[in-house]
């Protein structure tokens, strides 16, 4: 075995802990179905991810991976490490291009369900919750890529006996309902709604039609960064040009600009004629 520092071996350990409580969870949840274990399945892969993401951080640099290495102080264990979103910004940096085509939508997919998880109340609904985890899993899987010791070292290797048919039930999953489209991995079912979406050109508003405004136009949240629409939207995937589908908390009330979600305009689809 090779010489490892402490805090390799914390790290990946972790990393292979969390992979497989998280397909632990996923086998209990599809035959009870609680929102409970898929919630835990889905957190436990994205602490997967985060660790994996530092052990990589940490391979270019050591001090990548704390949160605060402006100012001196000794490194210790209460030393905190980076939060999620300064890992991912440093990760682009160290990886550079490889690292779009490697992630393609995952962080943020992981990211949105991790906040969705903790911070409202939120359904993940079967098989949806399978699919989202099965693209998240092979994102674990091109991560591991980075960070193993040989080529001839799987992620397989790192899941427990009992946990495999799961582990193959899963990348089946990815193949199957997976595609990349506007330049990341998603669901076919996204995918479809999104095309179908972009026939809904308008919106009726008390009796008047109103063109939608799409994502990254110039209507849109003029006021912020307009950098922004260079990424699918956060909320609904769409990117520059096309129309959020319904419900998106990006979208802009075409009568009044503000947030169409919020701003209290009575409006609906108008048929295509
Ligand atoms: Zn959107
Ligand atoms: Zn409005």
């Amino acid at each position: 075995m090779t010489e490892k520092s402490k805090l390799q071996l914390n790290l990946l350990e972790n990393a292979y802990d969390y992979l497989n409580s998280s397909l632990e969870y996923v086998v209990r949840a599809k035959t009870t179905d609680a929102q409970r274990l898929w919630k835990f399945a889905i957190l436990h892969i994205a602490f997967c991810i985060e660790l994996m993401l530092k052990e990589r951080l940490r391979r270019a640099h050591e001090l990548l991976i704390y949160a605060t290495i402006d100012k001196f102080k000794p490194i210790t264990r209460e030393t905190k490490t980076a939060p999620w979103n300064i890992i991912v910004e440093r990760i682009k940096y160290v990886m550079g291009n490889r690292f779009e085509e490697i992630d393609a939508g995952r962080l943020a997919l992981a990211q949105r369900l991790r906040n969705q998880i903790l911070h409202y109340d939120v359904e993940l609904e079967f098989p949806t919750v399978y699919q989202d985890f099965s693209n998240l899993l092979n994102l674990v899987r091109e991560l591991h890529k980075e960070i193993r010791e040989s080529e001839e070292e799987t992620l397989h290797q790192h899941v427990d006996h009992e946990l495999l048919e799961e582990e193959s039930a899963l990348s089946e999953a990815f193949i199957e309902d997976i595609v990349h489209f506007n330049g990341i991995f998603m669901s076919k079912e996204l995918r479809d709604d999104i095309l179908d979406e972009q026939k809904q050109v308008k919106l009726l508003i008390d009796g008047e039609e109103y063109f939608r405004i799409t994502f990254g136009s110039t209507d849109e949240w003029i006021d912020i960064d307009t950098n922004y629409s260079i990424y699918p939207c956060h909320d609904c995937a769409v990117i520059k040009g096309q129309i959020h589908l319904l419900g998106c908390d990006m979208e802009r009330c075409p009568r009044c600009k503000e947030q169409l979600l919020s701003c209290g305009c009575n409006y609906e689809y108008l048929e295509p004629t």
